[in-house]
């Protein structure tokens, strides 16, 4: 069983190894997977934070030149800022999704798009546009072994967060998940923890944890009309029943359930304080 000890390369797969970034935390898990795929011409798939232990650690478990391609699911601060440090020591290609992005301090050598491939010699990955976690999320899928490398849109052991001020969208992220269940997959390499064996069955938990919480949102709202994302986070989850970093993170996600509430047209509101009405 590969381990999640972080600098350590592990086999998943004939073409895929993962190192753990030393970033453990409560939205981290034990720390950002960084995925190398390929043994001759290597794609590295995020490649964490800018952490020189952890890029020496990725460097080391290739030749140098062999590595080509660094890859980037999102631009949120676990998973890029090794990018630089990376492609200086290694004269890597530099793929993103985005040309520019606020508060990230990289320019792409080529922009990628939804249904490009990045070819390398023993493999293809296929990019897959998936936004709802952040507007510029990718996904890319190994196309010789079916495995779905999905940065935050899917994680192990916990739920991906949606959150609205760093451009998460729910209705948005709830497509994703629909369009993710419909790929034939063998696997899920996650962000964040372990690889998910079962897609399926780990997708119809994303989506029914996601359906219910939304029904769960609607339903203490009519029973407390005019409550705020706090009073709701509070019901939920009971007063003393999360830590505070995970209260926030909370009141995100109910905040983004109340937008996709409110494109739906079933309740009125605006930002987290204020108070939200059933329509
Ligand atoms: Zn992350």
């Amino acid at each position: 069983m590969p381990d999640l000890t972080p600098g350590v390369p592990s086999a998943l797969s004939p073409l895929v190894r993962r190192i753990v970034a030393r970033n453990p935390g409560p939205f981290t898990g034990p720390g950002t997977n960084t995925y190398l795929v390929g043994i001759d011409e290597v794609a590295v798939i995020d490649p964490g934070p800018d952490d020189k232990g952890h890029v020496d650690a990725i460097v080391g478990a290739s030749m140098k030149e062999r590595v080509r391609w660094v890859l980037l699911t999102h631009t949120h601060p676990d998973h890029w800022p090794a990018a630089k440090r990376l492609v200086k020591s290694t004269g890597a290609e530099l793929l993103m999704f985005t040309k520019r992005e606020k508060g990230v301090d990289l320019v792409p050598d080529r922009v990628i798009k939804e249904g490009d491939t990045i070819e390398g010699s023993e493999f293809g990955l296929e990019v897959l546009h998936t936004p709802g976690h952040a507007p510029n999320h990718v996904c890319f899928l190994l196309e010789e072994e079916r495995m779905l490398f999905t940065g935050d849109t899917v994680l192990d052991g916990m739920y991906s967060v949606v959150n609205p001020s760093r451009g998460g969208d729910m209705a948005v992220y709830m497509k994703t998940l629909e369009r993710l269940k419909k790929l034939r997959l063998r696997g899920i390499a996650p962000g964040h923890g372990d690889v998910i064996e079962e897609p399926k069955v780990r997708l119809d938990d994303y989506i029914a944890h996601r359906r219910q919480r939304e029904q769960q949102v609607l339903r203490l709202l009519k029973k407390r009309d005019g409550a705020k994302v706090v009073e709701l986070v509070g019901d939920i989850y009971g007063n003393d029943g999360l830590p505070p970093e995970l209260v926030e993170a909370a009141g995100w996600q109910v905040h983004a359930h109340l937008i996709k509430l409110k494109a739906d047209g079933k309740v009125t509101g605006t930002t987290a304080k204020a108070a939200w009405r059933v329509a």
